[in-house]
């Protein structure tokens, strides 16, 4: 018998998610997650994936993949730490580790549980985390899972992370203290500032973590945040995706050693869940391979970013102030931002409307993540789009 108190508890939090407008329909992609998909047989201008390099459909990982999946099979079979370690997984490993100028590295099956499981690990209950206040969800599990007091600090704000610091330090009531903040923030584009950000954790003695999701692949000529501001040396926790430039799925933190030797016997996830897939970490080694050896890729990103942006700057929209591919177009209300994103779906180009609680209430943007997969082409007939719809609804 399904438990009525369960029914009742669904069929009501359902029904006042949809009044308000809050429940999310997930649209179904028909085929591959390029620069143009099908949905609902309709073919669109696809603004919203983050495959930054347009790895996610490259022939040379699809190769590479099938091989894997000849010569190694379909799972990995078990946990790393039972038999599911394949030498695919180390390689992918000592690929990172090189890519990210760091002594090891550790995957894990997501970004989201990578963070999880790393702040947890690390971090408990005597312990602190100055967190930005902007930082992914993942960030703000990971660091809820810990049991560590949460210090939120306003975002970039140099001055109150410096406070709060100090206040936790002199406090004298925790064993560590860490700082963690993602490199490239997603809804605005904005690069943390993780020069000023380790000059504070020398002077308080803080671990510092940086999320790099968004920053790996699009700066430092690819190698990412770090990289960008010359940090290698000065970040103990570089981690990232695999899922977004790489073009794959899975998560990995890369670092000194020690820290990778202790993730390996105290992440849960590592030590609970089965390994990423030999296709998987296969495909993640061949895109390092390719970021390592040229900057083709990345280049053209930036080109059809800074592209994007220019147009619609041009029109008259509002592109917020992103430093990265990274480009909202601001509109405002939530009911406007909704509406609108709706018409360019009308017209053919996806890009999807974020806004609170995701984005503080009144800056609803509709956001634009233009990638290295994208033709001139493609980014005019967006651009006469957002013309059209921006026209046609007053906004410029
Ligand atoms: N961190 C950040 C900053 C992210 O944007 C995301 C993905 N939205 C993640 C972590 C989680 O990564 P994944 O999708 O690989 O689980």
């Amino acid at each position: 018998m399904p438990s009525e108190t369960l029914n009742q508890f669904l069929d009501e939090n359902l029904k006042e998610l949809k009044e308000q407008g809050l429940y999310n329909e997930i649209n179904v992609v028909e085929g591959a997650n390029g620069p143009r998909i099908t949905i609902d047989g309709k073919e669109l201008i696809n603004l919203s994936s983050n495959n930054y390099l347009g790895l996610a459909t490259d022939e040379r990982l699809k190769e590479v993949a099938k091989d894997a999946v000849d010569s190694h099979g379909v799972g990995a079979g078990a946990v790393r730490t039972i038999n599911g370690t394949l030498d695919v997984h180390v390689k992918l490993e000592e690929k990172i580790s090189e890519f990210k100028g760091t002594e090891a590295a550790i995957a894990y099956q997501s970004g989201f549980n990578c963070n999880m499981a790393a702040i947890s690990a690390v971090m408990d209950k005597n312990d602190a985390i100055l967190s930005d206040e902007l930082n992914h969800a993942s960030i703000i599990d990971g660091c809820r899972l810990s049991k560590a007091k949460i210090l939120r600090y306003n975002h970039s704000d140099m001055e109150d992370l410096h406070q709060k610091a100090k206040e936790a330090k002199e406090s004298g009531q925790y064993n560590k203290i860490m700082v963690i903040t993602d490199g490239v923030f997603s809804m605005d584009g904005d690069i943390a500032k993780l020069p000023e950000i380790v000059e504070i954790a020398k002077e308080f003695d803080l671990i510092t973590y940086v999320d790099d999701a968004h920053g790996s692949g699009v700066l430092g000529k690819g190698a990412g945040t770090v990289k960008h501001f010359g940090l290698q040396n000065d970040i103990d926790f570089q981690m990232g995706t695999l899922s977004k430039a790489i073009g794959v799925v899975g998560g990995y933190v890369a670092g000194k050693q020690n820290l990778i030797d202790w993730l390996k016997v105290r992440s849960r996830p590592f030590l609970f869940s089965t390994s990423l897939s030999p296709a998987d970490v296969t495909a993640c080694t061949q895109a390092i391979d390719l970021l390592m050896e040229s900057t083709e890729l990345h280049d053209r990103m930036w080109e059809n970013g800074d592209y994007l942006k220019k147009g619609l700057k041009e029109l008259g929209f509002d592109i917020g102030d992103s430093e990265t591919p990274i480009t909202p177009c601001v509109i405002g209300e939530a009911k406007a931002t909704q509406e609108f994103s709706k018409r360019l779906y009308e017209e053919g180009v996806y890009a999807k409307a974020i806004v609170f609680p995701t984005v503080p209430k009144g800056s609803g943007r509709v956001r634009n993540m233009p990638t290295a997969a994208h033709t001139k082409d493609m980014l005019d007939e967006a651009l006469s789009i957002y013309e059209k719809v921006g026209k046609e609804m007053g906004l410029i």
